[in-house]
């Protein structure tokens, strides 16, 4: 029993995090994350949830345009690594220029979550140090993983939410988009 508790407090998902807020040889931010999503299918494992796009002012500055983001849920038998490894591909594919920090971008591709896993280097940081702190991110997240567990702090997913800056949640909204 106590085993079982214990394994529930951990996340079994792997959640990535899609943003794009520059548009792309004709394809919106929206149509370019759906592609991303799709490259992810093919080359790292099925997606098996996926939630709708939203949309929120450019952080750090508000003055570049509106992000559009969405969370993925991902069945991958690669190793984080190596999933890490194969985003970047397809953020250079999709025409990610790496310029100063948090730039604007055609695509920007995160692991929130890789089945609870905690570690720190240089490359990967897991879960996403800054994603239990984000409205783009947990909001999207609990569509599709409403039971989701902070594998760091042990805080419910509505627990975050609810803790999140009333203006960023005020600023986040679910995009009707038609892809
Ligand atoms: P943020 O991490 O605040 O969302 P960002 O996504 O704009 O910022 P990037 O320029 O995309 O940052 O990535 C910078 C580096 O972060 C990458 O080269 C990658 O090695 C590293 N990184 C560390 N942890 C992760 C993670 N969980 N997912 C994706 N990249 C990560
Ligand atoms: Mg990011
Ligand atoms: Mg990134």
């Amino acid at each position: 029993m106590a085993e079982i508790e214990k394994r529930n407090m951990k996340s079994n998902g792997v959640y990535i995090g899609l943003g794009a807020n520059l548009a792309r040889e004709g394809s919106t931010p929206a149509q370019t994350l759906e592609a991303a999503a799709n490259e992810l299918h093919k080359l790292a494992g099925p997606v098996v949830a996926r939630s709708s796009f939203w949309t929120s002012p450019a952080w750090p500055d508000p003055i570049d345009p509106a992000y559009t983001n969405s969370v993925i849920e991902l069945d991958t038998d690669l190793s984080p690594e190596r999933l890490l490894n194969i985003m970047q591909g397809i953020e250079n594919v999709f025409g990610r220029v790496r310029e100063k920090r948090w730039a604007s971008r055609t695509v920007d591709l995160d692991i929130i979550d890789f089945r609870g896993l905690e570690r720190s280097d240089e490359r990967l940081d897991l879960p996403h140090p800054r994603a239990h702190e984000r409205a783009f991110v947990l909001l999207p997240l609990a569509e599709i993983a409403p039971d989701w567990i902070d594998p760091v702090r042990g805080r419910h997913i509505n627990d975050l939410v609810a803790a999140l800056d009333a203006g960023d949640v005020a600023a986040t909204s679910r995009l009707e988009v038609a892809l």
